[in-house]
């Protein structure tokens, strides 16, 4: 069979499995050649090619078998932007830099205390992981210490906002040229402070974009409290993702995974792009143009397809969110009627992992607030 007939075939069974509600279709669109390019994406399968045979293997190698991550502190990028700016879209360019200066320092001191309380870990305390070969094949009574430097391990500088950050920087976003210079400029330099502490220190430290999936909520509350609600920098219960366009934001998939693919390369150690879509069991074709231009054009995407059950009368369509009675936001079935949370099934990206539980406010009103990127929006049938 020529690789493109398998191709053919592997999409076309991968995508059918994405309409049935379950995903390990992403696994078989991270392109190989771009992966090469950076240290860490999100859970690793590839698509390997060799000798014009296509087969789906997991590389295990030094740089990914067995790599384990020391841990995460992630900056606020909203709350440097406007502790530069305060609540008047100041532009104050000059002192964004100096306050994040400050803030990765003290990012970087908190992930070496980090490494300082996993050193001298010995490898009883985890026998699976550290002696049997989860994570390494080390002795009994031995420390963890020689994997914690050198590249056997990473360390993450998280990141979110970036897209509320440069609108309260300079009143444009992402989409714009000015807007988008001033994003990659903000990525490039934590990715140079990252090599620079790797020089000090080989760690590993890298950019990871914060799946902040109920974190999202505490970042806007603290942000509201401590700068009030500056209209579209910290008006809503929740930031956005990494280096994402916003989840509200009309565009089109293929002009969003272009631009997010543009960041998604400065976000080495961790970062996934998503695109929302309606239920396109009536029209797979979309799906795989779409996952065609996944493979050819980003590091990792996945499409978000809504998954829901409702308990009480069958409904296996959209579960909607609705304000109740008290302004709080709840799940209704639009078929019954039916808010009883534990008689229906939800599941919703909440960033790298779809969420079954149920979520916080703030992330409840950021997945209410998604625009649909793939949807009849001409004929709104
Ligand atoms: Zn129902």
């Amino acid at each position: 069979m020529k690789s493109i007939d398998l191709w053919n075939q592997l999409i076309s069974e991968g995508h059918e499995i994405v309409e049935d509600r379950i995903y390990p279709v992403r696994d078989i669109y991270i392109n190989k050649e771009l992966v090469n390019r950076v240290t860490y994406p999100c859970r690793v399968k590839f698509l390997e090619k060799k000798n014009n045979k296509v087969t789906i293997e997991l590389e295990y190698n030094k740089l990914y078998y067995s790599r384990f991550n020391k841990g995460v502190v992630t900056v606020n990028l909203v709350d440097v932007a406007c502790g530069a700016c305060g609540a008047n879209y100041a532009k104050d360019l000059e002192s964004f830099w100096k306050n994040f200066d400050e803030t990765l320092e003290l990012c970087h001191k908190a992930l070496l205390c980090r490494y300082e309380r996993l050193k001298g870990t010995v490898s009883d305390v985890a026998p699976i992981l550290w002696q049997h070969g989860a994570i390494a094949r080390l002795k009994k009574g031995e420390t963890i210490d020689k994997l914690l430097t050198g590249g056997y391990s990473t360390i993450s500088l998280g990141y979110a906002g970036l897209w509320e950050c440069v609108v309260e920087l300079i009143g444009k976003d992402l989409l714009t040229e000015e807007g988008q210079n001033l994003g990659l400029e903000i990525m490039r330099y934590m990715n140079k402070k990252c090599d620079d502490w790797n020089k000090e220190l080989y760690l590993g430290f890298g950019i990871y974009g914060t799946p902040l999936e109920s974190t999202t909520y505490k970042f806007a509350k603290c942000l509201q409290k401590r700068w009030g609600e500056i209209p579209g920098v910290t008006d809503k219960n929740y930031i956005t993702n990494s280096y994402h366009v916003h989840v509200e934001k009309p565009i089109d998939p293929f002009e969003k995974l272009r631009v997010e693919s543009i960041f998604q390369r400065l976000s080495s150690g961790g970062a996934i792009s998503y695109i929302e879509s309606a239920n396109l069991e009536d029209n797979l074709e979309a799906v795989l143009t779409v996952i065609k231009y996944i493979y050819d054009n980003i590091m990792y995407a996945e499409l978000n397809i809504k998954s829901d059950y409702c308990q009480e009368c069958g409904w296996d369509r959209e579960i909607l969110i609705v304000e109740d009675e008290s302004g709080k936001l709840v799940w209704e079935c639009p078929n019954c009627g039916n808010r009883d949370q534990s008689k229906m099934n939800v599941a919703r990206r909440t960033c790298g992992y779809i969420g079954t539980q149920y979520f916080n406010q703030g992330r409840t009103a950021e997945i209410k607030d998604r625009y649909v990127h793939m949807d009849c929006h001409e004929c709104g049938c």
